[in-house]
């Protein structure tokens, strides 16, 4: 079959790639100059089955209706007269019940798993290189109260195929020696031994030049999407900047704005953007540097080790499509590092980020065919596309081929949403 892959970021890429390796002429239509240029170019960083846990929770109701009035907090809601986002809204506080975060968990802990196999047989077979490291990754908190809840969450995951162990503050510092200076901040945490990190947007340079190199992929840069045409039940064509693209079958991989195109053929893909930011800066001094990814669960940072730099991510800042960024935002972010790694980094040559998560109001990606024939998803991400991309990519293959697929895919693909 001839295929449209819209949208070259991790995402469409993994997809891209195991559809090209099951014979299929993949073409992969993005707006950008090259690949990664959207939401994949610089992320945190983890490769984290780890961070499965739903963002819509109990606990996370209480934390969006204080963000409307807290300003310090890493999550920020500017609210405007956007009725979409008050959709979404409502939606997600729909998802906040215990119920409701325990059976999106579930679904997202069992593709991030599959996707982390998908991903190492995945470099193996192409051997791209991506500043990737197998160490683990530390979750950790700063006081005792946090960490009681936080293990708990993570022993829910435990019992769901995630192996980790719980650490008090001497076993954290043994297994990450770059936190010595900051022990007396940390109550204790969980390692997750088989959670890695990689940069994200060498892996999509990497791949995507693989996929055109080596399975003929067409890679169409430069070209925006800007419709489909539809007749019936069939889309016929991809109507572009560069004129309409037909094909057998389209894929819709354009992570935060796959919802914008997706509502104008009424398909119900309730995506949205939730804005974060990163600081990616050289290590400077080795005694003090991470040596694998981490989270500091109070604080909402994230952070890891790409080669000889180190990248920190936060915030969740619900602001519409506004990737702008301003050295305020990395405030508090920059503080977080310099007390977690004091004098590992240079910030003078700091590269700011501000990048959109592609949000689904439960957290969960949707994956396959929808309303259409010949019409399929993969996207809605959220806060974890990096991690989840190659198995999200390895389904979306298996459902177009007609194929068993190798997880249950319950829970991901667009009729059970
Ligand atoms: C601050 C931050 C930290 C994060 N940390 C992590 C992490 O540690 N681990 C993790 O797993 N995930 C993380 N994520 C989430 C992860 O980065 C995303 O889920 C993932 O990158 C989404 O990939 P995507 O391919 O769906 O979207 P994108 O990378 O945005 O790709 C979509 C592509 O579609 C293209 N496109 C859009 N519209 C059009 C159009 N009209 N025509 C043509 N092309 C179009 C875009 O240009 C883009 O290249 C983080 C996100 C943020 C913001």
């Amino acid at each position: 079959m001839k295929i449209l892959v819209l949208g070259a970021g991790v995402v469409g890429t993994a997809a891209a790639y195991y559809l090209a390796r099951d014979g299929h002429e993949v073409t992969v239509v993005e707006r950008h100059e090259a690949a990664a240029r959207g939401t994949s170019y610089s992320n945190a960083g983890l490769v984290s089955p780890g961070d499965a846990t739903a963002w819509a929770s109990p606990a996370a109701l209480k934390t969006f209706l204080r963000a409307l009035y807290d300003k310090d907090l890493g999550i920020k809601v500017r609210l405007r007269p956007d009725p979409y986002f008050l959709l979404w809204s409502l939606r997600f506080l729909a998802q906040c019940t215990a119920a409701r975060c325990r059976a999106n968990t579930d679904v997202k802990l069992r593709l991030a798993l599959y996707s982390r196999d998908c991903i190492n047989a995945l470099t193996e077979e192409t051997a791209i290189g991506y500043d990737e490291r197998r160490k683990g990754i530390l979750y950790f908190f700063r006081s005792k109260e946090s960490l009681a809840h936080g293990a708990e969450t993570y022993r829910y995951l435990a019992e769901r195929g995630l192996p980790i162990e719980i650490v008090d503050p001497d076993r954290l510092v043994e297994l990450e020696p770059g936190l010595a200076g900051a022990r007396h901040r940390i109550a204790g945490g969980v390692y997750s031994p088989l959670d890695q990190t990689g940069d994200s947007r060498r892996f999509v340079e990497q791949l995507s030049a693989y996929c055109s190199a080596r399975l003929g992929v067409r890679f169409m840069f430069g070209t925006d999407v800007q419709g489909l045409d539809i007749d019936g039940e069939v889309v016929r064509a991809v109507r572009t900047s560069a004129g309409p693209v037909a094909g057998d079958a389209v894929v819709i991989a354009m992570g935060p704005e796959s919802g914008l195109l997706g509502r104008r053929y009424r398909i119900d893909l309730p995506v949205y953007p939730v804005k974060g930011y990163t600081v990616t800066m050289p290590i400077e001094d080795e005694t003090h540097a991470p040596t694998m990814g981490g989270a500091d669960e109070d604080q909402l940072m994230a952070y890891s080790r790409l080669g000889g730099r180190i990248r920190l991510a936060a915030t969740a800042e619900f602001a519409g499509f506004d990737r702008s960024h301003r050295p305020e935002d990395f405030a508090k972010l920059l503080r977080t590092g310099r007390e977690l790694f004091p004098g590992a980094f240079d910030e003078r040559k700091a590269e700011f980020w501000a990048g959109l998560r592609p949000m689904m109001p439960n957290s969960v990606p949707v994956i396959g065919r929808a309303r259409y024939k010949n019409l399929y998803l993969d996207t809605g991400h959220g806060h974890v596309g990096w991690t989840m991309a190659a198995g999200s990519g390895k389904l979306l293959a298996d459902l177009v081929a007609q194929r068993r697929p190798e997880i249950d895919p319950k829970g991901l693909t667009y009729e059970f949403q």
